[in-house]
């Protein structure tokens, strides 16, 4: 299958000589159409000086494409106040923004913050932190060893008495997408506040935060085939606007005086310094291609390699894949080989081309809870094809050849 997507990709256009590079990793980065690289370089070639600070022209071009940037995001999820969409660095930088502004001043002592085991270390190591500072209870949402949350299990867990419901919409490692439509809702119901991590969604769903109805919404520009060091985070403007700035220095506020000052309006009030402005027309450029793609055809064309990666690596001998055939998946598939290392698997992948992860993949809790210490990921975008996962099984076909195993 040819896939004229993987054509607009620069780094799969290799020389004749050179091995073809087979990308499976996309749920840690992805890689970048050159329609983004072109925008950014177009931004640095005409356009560059820092945003809202000069008021000669370069100066205006920079804020202007800074601030398009914005009203783009707000588009692309559905936002209706563009001024709710701040840039950060990251969804971890997102997820500490809401823990250390919203976390640290509204969770008090004996409140309880609720998050599932199928969480990021990024939506997890900020929620302890904030637990651990003010008295309140970290709980957990439990998936069964398939990664399925049933809805017994949201009842359950959030109740009276919890103040913040934090969950991923995708695990980044079974690739399982969360009950998030039913955990917002329940959430609401006792009177907490919802936050979504939709790093691993925001590549695969169409996002709509009025839809959602979450609190906060978080995700990284390159696993959205933008730049890496550009993220978003939505919240809604009756919590951001009683939320204190997380970092501060300059451009956050409004008026500085000897021993104190007085913060901007949003939102600049969670922008302080000088902001990626790069990354931010790369994220525009990306959203501008991926609405040229359309949310209809990603979605077919990754449930179509989704389905057959299942199927095909169901059929590798020794072979365990970590998840529920049940239940809706996006992007990623767990697995190991019996017996062998997932970074031997890896490196052993690597010397075909094929770029998969291998590790804790940042979910240690969740690791332990479906029973290993590591595992294999490969992860699927709209680049991929059925060739590419050809070639990841054939190459795991040669893993336990080469470390002398006979079968
Ligand atoms: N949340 C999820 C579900 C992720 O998969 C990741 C990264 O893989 C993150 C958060 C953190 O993203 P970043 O490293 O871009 O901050």
């Amino acid at each position: 299958m040819s896939n004229s997507i993987k054509d607009q990709f620069p780094v799969f256009r290799q020389n004749a000589d050179e091995k073809p590079i087979v990308y499976l990793d996309s749920a840690a980065t992805s890689q970048r159409p050159e329609s983004v690289i072109k925008a950014v370089d177009d931004f640095y070639y005409k356009h560059n000086a820092n945003p809202h600070r000069g008021s000669y022209q370069l100066g205006i071009e920079a804020t202007e494409a800074y601030e398009n940037a914005r009203l783009k995001v707000a588009s692309f999820i559905n936002a209706k106040d563009p001024s709710c969409v701040i840039f950060t660095r990251n969804t971890t930088e997102s997820m500490n923004l809401i823990a250390y502004s919203y976390g640290m001043n509204f969770i008090k002592e004996g409140d309880r913050v609720v998050i599932t085991i199928l969480e990021h270390h990024s939506n997890m190591i900020p929620w302890q932190q904030v637990c651990r500072a003010k008295g309140a209870k970290l709980d957990y949402i439990y998936a069964d060893k398939g990664g399925i949350i049933s809805d017994e299990e949201i009842e359950a867990k959030i109740t009276d008495g919890v103040k913040l419901v934090a969950a991923t919409h995708v695990s980044n490692v079974l690739g399982i997408k969360t009950p998030i439509e039913k955990i917002i809702k329940r959430a609401h119901e006792v009177g907490a506040v919802a936050a979504v991590d939709a790093a691993q969604s925001s590549p695969h769903i169409k996002l709509d935060v009025e839809a959602l109805d979450a609190d906060f919404l978080a995700f990284s520009g390159h696993k959205l085939y933008s730049p890496l060091g550009v993220g978003v985070l939505w919240g809604k403007r009756e919590l951001l606007d009683k939320m204190p700035p997380f970092l501060t220095g300059g451009d956050m506020i409004d008026s500085v005086r000897e021993q104190d000052a007085t913060w901007a309006e949003l939102p600049n009030k969670f922008e302080a310094g000088t902001q990626n402005a790069g990354g931010a027309v790369g994220l525009a450029a990306a959203i501008d291609w991926i609405e040229s793609v359309g949310f209809d055809k990603i979605e077919a064309v990754e449930r179509e390699i989704y389905d057959y990666a299942w199927a095909k690596l169901k059929e590798v001998p020794h072979l365990t894949v970590y998840g529920s055939d049940k239940g809706e998946h996006y992007g990623a598939i767990a697995f190991n080989v019996d017996d062998v290392h997932p970074h031997d698997v890896a490196t052993i992948l690597d010397a075909d081309g094929v770029c998969i992860r291998s590790g804790h993949h940042c979910a240690q809790p969740l690791m332990g809870h479906i029973g290993t210490s590591s595992c294999c990921r490969a992860s699927f975008a709209v680049y991929n094809t059925k060739e590419d996962v050809d070639a990841l099984c054939a190459s795991l076909l040669k893993v336990r050849k080469w470390l002398g195993f006979e079968d």
